[in-house]
């Protein structure tokens, strides 16, 4: 499975991990922008990287993005639209196959490239 951030902080035991979940919905009570970013899968796990600052924050399934590093204050502390790819599901099944540190994709890479990166490597995988 690609993680997000109800899947990966629902199993970590650390305060930080919780208090992540805990605040989301204080997090959704700002506004929202028009402008967006794009979600990347990384090792496995669903992650946005903040335009505005060197950090990345795992995706929530709400698909709002705020970094909790400079809290959106470019754009005057509002949530970002997080792009999804069209072919999601299909992408997490590719990536199934793969072990962790391989399982990467980002716009705009399409299917066709992960199932022609698969049999590139198929000897790789089992
Ligand atoms: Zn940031």
């Amino acid at each position: 499975m690609i993680e997000t951030a109800e899947t990966y902080f629902q199993k970590v035991d650390r305060p930080e991990a919780r208090r992540r979940l805990s605040d989301r919905p204080l997090v959704l009570k700002r506004e929202l922008s028009n402008k967006t970013v794009r979600a990347k899968i990384n090792h496995g796990r669903w992650l946005v990287l903040c335009p505005n600052c060197p950090s990345a924050e795992f995706l929530f399934n709400d698909k709002r993005f705020f970094c909790s590093e400079c809290k959106n204050e470019a754009i005057g502390g509002e949530l970002y639209r997080v792009i999804m790819p069209m072919k999601k599901s299909q992408i997490e099944a590719l990536l199934e196959s793969r072990s962790i540190s391989n399982r990467n994709w980002q716009y705009p890479e399409t299917v066709d490239d992960l199932i022609r990166e698969n049999e590139l490597h198929s000897k790789e995988i089992e």
